[in-house]
C-alpha cells in the first residue's frame, strides 16, 4: 500500500507546481483520496457536518464517513494508491459553478485581419479558464462567443491538456439580424438553420438574444423583445431536437416575458423583471441568472456616459437587484452567473456577495452556485458531494455560511478527483 499524507500549506501555494498532481496516481491501479474535512457541506441547502472524511475513488465520490478515516478503517485494498488530504482546519464544499461567463474575450488587436481573432480568443480563454478554476469554479456555462475557440478550449480542458473548469458552451448567440453571421437569423427557416449550425459546431446549450444589450438605448424598460414569436419558437424547437436547453439574454420586461412564454430554460440578466415575470419563472420552472456583478462595472463607467444613458443605467442599477430579490421571494429559482468577461474573470464569487447583499442567506447564495446550477445544466453528477458524483471539491479557511466573502479566497480546488490548488507535499 502506498499512502501519501498531504498537508495544506496555503503560504506555499505559489511555489507548488500547478500540475504536479494532475498526473498523480496510475490509471490501472485503484486511486483513492481521503479528504479529512473539519467542516463539510455535502449538499448545500442542508446543514454542514463536522469532522468527516470524504472518500474519493478516481474522479468520483465513493462515500462520506464520520470522523477522520484511515485506509485501514475504510478497508481499502492493500495495493491501492492512496492520498490523504488534511483539510481539518477548513470548510469543504462542492466546487462552485458559474452559469454565465465569456472566457474567450474580444479577439485580435485593432488593425489585424479578422481571421486572427480566433487564435487571440484562444489564448485569452486559456488564461481565463485557469483563473476561473483557481477561483474555485469547477464548472461554467459559456453562453455566447465568436469563432471556434470556445469549443477548442472546452475540449482541451476535457482532455486534460488545459487547466480550466468543465465547460458547457453555447457557440454563437442566436440573434435576430439579417447579417450573415453564424448566429444571425430573421425567419423561421433561418432561425432553425442558425441553431442547427451551433449544434453542428458542438454546442451544449443554445443562447438567444431576446432583447438588446444592457448598454444599448433599445434595452430600455419598456422596449419590446427583438424576435418575432415564430422565430423564437423555431429556435427553441430546434434546440429541443437535440435535447439542448435554451438560455435567453433578456433585459426588458416584454422581452423577458416573451422568452419565458416561449419556453426558455433561463433568463440571463433579467433587468426589468415584473410581477408577470415572477409568475412565469415559477410556473415554467425557468431559472433566473442575474449577473448582478456587472452592476459594479456599469457603476464605475457611469461618468463616461451621456446624460440619458446615465439615467437609464442608474435606474437599472437601483431596480435590478430589488427585482431579482422579489422574484426570489416569489419562488423563482436563481442560478449564479457573474457575466465574467464583462465583470472580472476569477472574481466570480463577487456575484454571491451580491445575492447576500440583496437579501438571500449565505446558504441560499451557495445553493445558486451548486445545486441550482447543476439542475439548470441538467447534470445530476455535479453540484453536491454525494456518492457517485464527480469529485469537484473546494475548501476555504472561514465558514462561507457566516461570511459569503470567504468564497472569494479559495484555498483548495479539486476537479474530478485531481487537485489544482492547495497541495504541498
Ligand atoms: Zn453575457
Amino acid at each position: 500500500m502506498s499512502i501519501r499524507f498531504i498537508a495544506l500549506v496555503t503560504t506555499l501555494l505559489a511555489l507548488a507546481p500547478s500540475t504536479s498532481w494532475s498526473q498523480a496516481g496510475g490509471d490501472s491501479e485503484a486511486r483513492w483520496t481521503i479528504v479529512h474535512a473539519g467542516t463539510i457541506l455535502p449538499v448545500p441547502g442542508q446543514p454542514p457536518l463536522s469532522e468527516q472524511s470524504l472518500v474519493i475513488e478516481g474522479d468520483r465520490i465513493d462515500r462520506i464517513v464520520a470522523g477522520y478515516a484511515t485506509a485501514d478503517s475504510l478497508g481499502l485494498d492493500g495495493g491501492a494508491d492512496i492520498t490523504v488530504i488534511d483539510l481539518r482546519e477548513y470548510f469543504v464544499l462542492p466546487g462552485l459553478m458559474d452559469m454565465h461567463v465569456h472566457l474567450t474575450g474580444g479577439g485580435a488587436p485593432a488593425g489585424m485581419p479578422d481571421e486572427a481573432d480566433d487564435v487571440y480568443r484562444m489564448t485569452t480563454g486559456i488564461i481565463n479558464a485557469r483563473l476561473t478554476l483557481r477561483a474555485g469554479y469547477t464548472t461554467v456555462r459559456n453562453p455566447g462567443s465568436a469563432g471556434w475557440s470556445i469549443f477548442a478550449l472546452r475540449d482541451g480542458v476535457e482532455a486534460g491538456d488545459l487547466e480550466g473548469p468543465r465547460m458547457f458552451v453555447a457557440g454563437h448567440t442566436i440573434r435576430s439580424s439579417a447579417s450573415d453571421g453564424s448566429g444571425s437569423c430573421y425567419s423561421v427557416e433561418s432561425c432553425r438553420q442558425a441553431v442547427r449550425r451551433q449544434i453542428a459546431m458542438g454546442a451544449d446549450v443554445i443562447k438567444v438574444y431576446a432583447t438588446c444589450s444592457g448598454s444599448q438605448p433599445c434595452a430600455h424598460k419598456d422596449a419590446p423583445g427583438v424576435f418575432l414569436e415564430d422565430e423564437l419558437a423555431a429556435a427553441i424547437a430546434t434546440a429541443r431536437t437535440r435535447e439542448l436547453k435554451v438560455a435567453a439574454h433578456a433585459h426588458t420586461t416584454a422581452g423577458i416575458n416573451m422568452a419565458l412564454e416561449a419556453g426558455v430554460d433561463s433568463i440571463e440578466h433579467g433587468s426589468w423583471l415584473d410581477e408577470r415575470s415572477y409568475e412565469l419563472l415559477v410556473e415554467t420552472g425557468a431559472y433566473l441568472v442575474p449577473t448582478l456583478a456587472v452592476k459594479d462595472f456599469v457603476r464605475a463607467g457611469l461618468a463616461e456616459r451621456s446624460p440619458e444613458d446615465r439615467a437609464r443605467l442608474e435606474a437599472s442599477i437601483n431596480e435590478h437587484p430589488r427585482r431579482v430579490f422579489e422574484a426570489f421571494q416569489a419562488g423563482a429559482k436563481i442560478a449564479s452567473g457573474s457575466d465574467a468577461g464583462v465583470s472580472r474573470h476569477g472574481k466570480n464569487a463577487r456575484e454571491l456577495e451580491w445575492y447576500v447583499d440583496i437579501g438571500l442567506t449565505e446558504m441560499e447564495a451557495i445553493v445558486t452556485a451548486t445545486v441550482n446550477a447543476a439542475d439548470l445544466l441538467g447534470e445530476p453528477e455535479l453540484g453536491t458531494l454525494e456518492a457517485g458524483k464527480l469529485a469537484d471539491v473546494i475548501a476555504v479557511s472561514e465558514s462561507p455560511l457566516e461570511n459569503i466573502s470567504a468564497l472569494t479566497d479559495v484555498d483548495f480546488v479539486m476537479k474530478g478527483g485531481t487537485v489544482y490548488v492547495g497541495l504541498h507535499p
